[in-house]
């Protein structure tokens, strides 16, 4: 090494040490990031002009059933765990505009524990959780309220993120029929569906079809089987870009059911994975079948419940 270049390199490092210290002085000079407020869970994202009319244009002018009597449903969307904005707000417009349209139902929006209660759920005939996380419904007679409402008679419907629940509640993950345990299937991806029951009344809207939608899709763990239940949509693994996550760990049995209905006690559950973002609620078929679903929920859908593998 030439003398030369070894002053050079001797003042380069003095120059790099310089730096440093002036870098570690703006450092500790800097002001400490804010911290980020918390997430406002009660507050949801307003929809854009387009979104809450293809919303509102993929809600059938029918129902599929004349209800036998008015019926009123409690639409739930109260988060203690993640927070579905988007979804949740595609939702309640979606189930807003389907009792407008249609006049099957009335319904009731709400975040308040309070509507728990057994008088308040007397005036219901079926509860919608829509997209709700880590319920912590208190364990004062309303837990038990919401049991003997479904298994009394009523009906229990769940969209998306209503199987991210219950986790310490066993009866009712089993009432919902089974518990988030990842997706593998992210957001941003669009999935093949395939119609596992193609002549069942609660698929009419799919024509016997599968199709593809851009959805976040669940897997689920225990209490899930298909023991207990009519499975009506599933995965479509024969799509190459659909089997792919199932590649990487997932359920030994590759079950991946997206909406089901089962019988409890007396009453009627329809739960469909589907409804991770607003855009699901501007697919006409899918839309279709959750107004279906609701429907049977209500009790004014007949609909085969039975287990069929
Ligand atoms: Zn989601």
């Amino acid at each position: 090494m030439s003398r030369r270049s070894s002053v050079w390199m001797a003042a380069g490092i003095a120059a790099a040490f310089a730096g440093s210290v002036v870098m570690a002085a703006a450092q500790q000079a800097a002001p400490k990031p804010a911290a980020k407020p918390p997430q406002d869970k009660t507050k949801l994202p307003e929809l854009s002009a387009q979104e809450q009319q293809a919303i509102d244009a993929a809600v059938p002018s029918t129902a599929t059933a004349k209800p036998a009597k008015p019926r009123r449903v409690l639409v739930f969307w109260r988060c203690e765990g993640f927070f579905h904005g988007s979804g949740i707000a595609g939702g309640n417009r979606s189930i807003a505009t389907m009792a407008e349209k249609t006049g099957a139902f009335t319904a009731d929006f709400s975040i308040d524990y309070a509507d728990f209660d057994a008088a308040s759920l007397a005036k219901y005939d079926a509860v919608v959780l829509n997209n709700t996380t880590q319920l912590a419904i208190p364990d004062d007679g309303k837990k038990q309220a919401l049991l003997d409402f479904v298994r009394r008679g009523k009906g229990l419907v769940g969209i998306h993120a209503a199987t991210d629940n219950f986790y310490k509640w066993p009866e009712a993950a089993a009432m919902m029929g089974g518990l988030f345990a990842g997706h593998p299937w992210g957001g941003g991806g669009t999935w093949a569906v395939k119609i596992d029951d193609p002549g069942h009344v609660l698929n009419r809207a799919f024509g016997g079809k599968g199709y593809k939608l851009k959805d976040e899709i669940y897997q689920f763990k225990d209490p899930y089987t298909r023991a207990d239940r009519r499975v009506l949509l599933t995965l479509d693994l024969s799509d190459a870009d659909t089997a792919k996550p199932a590649e990487k760990g997932g359920r030994a049995d590759k079950d991946y059911a997206i909406s089901w209905i089962r019988a409890e006690g007396k009453g009627r559950v329809f739960y469909c994975s589907h409804g991770h973002a607003a855009n699901v609620f501007a697919d006409a078929p899918v839309v279709g079948h959750f107004l279906d679903g609701i429907q049977y929920a209500l009790g004014d859908l007949p609909a085969d419940a039975t287990p069929k593998r």
